[in-house]
């Protein structure tokens, strides 16, 4: 390893202590603190995830020009902006900061929160790519979750960070998320050599359903892992389901509301869809015979074309014909 990244990595675990310092033990970090305890965040939370805050005073500068560190480390950093006079002010200001840690549990990166709803700055600020930080390669809380993946036989994929670490004080701690994006082929390739099932787990309401539907498509093409889902419901978070229902609520839903990549799909061409209005409800049986069409396993293709059946009290065979007839068009 170079000595700049081994510098990089010490200032970021210098910075992950000095943000947690300010927010457990400094007046500039008890409306964070409030802010975390508000929702349902312990300070063992906090303390198995290190989060700290940034606060408006300019903290790291400071701590790192005592330290007399070289200009370029920090330039390199990410946890500055150069203006054009080539000074250097902090990127997150103000922010409550999740470290980004590798697989080895070193601090990489930050995501930094805003308290509060701001029309002119994004929700999470991220640091930028770096020599240690490729955002392609990282997922959030692999390191801790990687033993808990292979003990469990699966991965709960979240969509946010607040979500893994819900999930994680409920004794869910095979979470993990990627950094505000879909699933890249470096982050599939990790998980498929912990573990053959992955589980989705995206927000309850529309767009991360809708995010969750767009994941099961690439998915399928990109991953041998067995793809499940794990719908929350009511439209809510898995961060706002834990805090709402309990810990022992959101175990449980983790071992049992697991729905197939089918299911789910056939759940999901319901919503938005009357079906007592019969052109809907043809329209329902054609989309979901396409997505039938697409299953290898034929016991699996049956057991699915028997509940449509039942559920819209069709003939299976005139079912099963149609499906014939939907493989041989197939391009
Ligand atoms: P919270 O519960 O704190 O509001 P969340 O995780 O539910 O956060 P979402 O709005 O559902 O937030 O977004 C999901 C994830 O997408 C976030 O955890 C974050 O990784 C990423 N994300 C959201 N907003 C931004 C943004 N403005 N810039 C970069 N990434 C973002
Ligand atoms: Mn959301
Ligand atoms: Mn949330
Ligand atoms: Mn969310």
């Amino acid at each position: 390893e170079s000595t700049e990244n081994r510098q990089l990595k010490q200032l970021h675990d210098d910075a992950t202590k000095l943000y947690q310092h300010i927010l457990m033990n400094t007046e500039m970090g008890q409306k964070a603190l409030d802010y975390l305890h508000n929702r349902g965040m312990t300070d063992e939370d906090i303390t198995t995830f290190q989060i700290g805050f940034a606060p408006e005073k300019s903290v790291l500068q400071d701590f790192f020009n005592e330290k007399k560190l070289d200009y370029q480390i920090l330039r390199q950093s990410g946890l500055f902006i150069e203006n054009q006079a080539g000074n250097l002010r902090e990127r997150f200001i103000n922010r409550v900061m999740f470290p980004i840690r590798n697989q080895n549990g070193q601090v990489v990166a930050f995501s930094g929160r805003l308290l509060e709803k701001n029309k002119d700055l994004p929700k999470y600020l991220n640091s930028p790519e770096t020599p240690i930080f490729n955002k392609r390669d990282i997922l959030f809380n692999y390191d801790l979750a990687k033993k808990e993946i292979r003990t469990e036989g699966n991965v709960i994929l979240f969509e946010g960070f607040m979500d893994v670490i819900a999930a994680y004080r409920s004794g869910v701690k095979n979470g993990v998320a990627s950094m505000g994006t879909s699933l890249t082929n470096e982050q599939i390739y990790l998980l498929e050599r912990s573990t053959s099932q992955l589980n989705i787990c995206y927000d309850g309401d529309d767009p991360g359903q809708n995010a969750t539907n767009r994941a099961l498509d690439l998915l399928t093409n990109q991953t041998k892992m067995k793809v499940g889902v794990l719908v929350i419901p009511n439209g809510m978070d898995p961060d706002e389901f834990v805090t709402k229902n309990g810990k022992e609520a959101f175990l449980e839903l983790a071992h049992s509301a697991r729905e197939t990549t089918i299911s789910f799909k056939m759940n999901f061409l319901k919503r938005d869809r009357n079906l007592k209005n019969e052109s809907e409800q043809i329209d329902y049986i054609d989309q979901v015979l396409r997505v039938l069409a697409t299953i290898k396993t034929p016991f699996e293709q049956d057991i699915y074309v028997n509940q449509l059946a039942d559920e819209f009290k069709i003939d299976k065979t005139i079912l099963r014909q149609q499906l014939v007839d939907l493989v041989a068009n197939q391009p």
